[in-house]
């Protein structure tokens, strides 16, 4: 799914106390109940837009290999025509240490197959830097050009190779494709969970404001990149915005801690390129 507000230009402020003071002056003119600058606010607006990196460019990656295997038609969605059409795509096979190969799709817009692959080879890295339980939902990456938002379901992610440039600007691209991949890999079985909503209830907040907006569709994959820094990555949040963090959503950190200490499916490849 979407990051919604990654095109912001202008961050919102850290928290939401001067945009709540608005809104209570507002509503005081308007004779309407004043909201409270409750702690509930969440204290970030989308996990794109905060400034912490989580997964850093130099973290070792499970990547071994791109493998070629020329043309195939493939079904991809396509924001930009907001449907699925079957394309004459490159396709690539990335080969992971610990994890099962994952299908490198590109739309036949690349024009060549070097061109494809440089552009397959910007994501294998980073795809390998991801916990190997969020790549083994992972079967289809699809690439196209364009600057639309990323979007992730269930064994697919997609991804536009000029919304890649600002995240690779951004220092981001492998948050963001954290994120896409909780999406693929976890969202079915925990997304919408008993024990994932029942954590919800107990916080009765959010750690950003896109989750707010989408609890059921996009609160599991952003907060799991707070759980994944706070967790397997000590140090990469600052300790204060930590504290906020734990503060804010204390079950659904716990809930995660657990789903992400999970094992990874066995992967019986032999790990070694073709
Ligand atoms: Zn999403």
């Amino acid at each position: 799914m979407p990051y919604r507000r990654a095109d912001r230009t202008t961050p919102l402020p850290r928290n939401g106390r001067h945009r709540i003071a608005a809104l209570a002056f507002t509503a005081t003119l308007a004779g309407l109940p004043v909201p409270t600058a409750a702690s509930s606010e969440p204290p970030f607006d989308a996990t794109a837009d905060t400034v912490f990196d989580i997964i850093a460019t130099g973290d070792p990656s499970a990547f071994l290999c791109l493998e070629d295997r020329g043309r195939e038609v493939r079904q991809m969605w396509d924001k930009r025509i907001d449907g699925e059409r079957d394309l004459n795509a490159f396709l690539f096979v990335a080969h992971f240490r610990d994890s099962a190969p994952i299908d490198i799709v590109l739309n036949p817009e690349f024009g060549d197959a070097g061109s494809a692959r440089a552009e397959a080879e910007r994501y294998a890295v980073p795809l390998g830097q991801l916990p190997a339980l969020l790549r083994s939902g992972l079967r289809q990456f699809g690439i196209h050009k364009g600057d639309k938002s990323y979007h992730g379901g269930p064994g697919k992610v997609f991804v536009y190779a000029g919304k890649t440039d600002l995240r690779l600007s951004q220092n981001h691209l492998e948050e963001s494709l954290f994120h896409e991949a909780v999406h693929a890999s976890l969202d079915r079985d925990h997304a919408r969970s008993d024990v994932w909503r029942a954590a919800q209830e107990a916080d009765d907040a959010f750690v950003t404001r896109y989750a707010q907006d989408h609890p059921e569709g996009e609160d599991l994959a952003e907060t799991a990149l707070f759980a994944y820094g706070l967790v397997f990555r000590p140090g990469r949040i600052p300790p204060a915005d930590a504290d906020a963090i734990r503060a804010q959503v204390p079950a659904r950190l716990a809930v995660l801690e657990t789903i992400l200490s999970l094992p990874p499916p066995a992967f019986d490849g032999t790990a070694t390129c073709p």
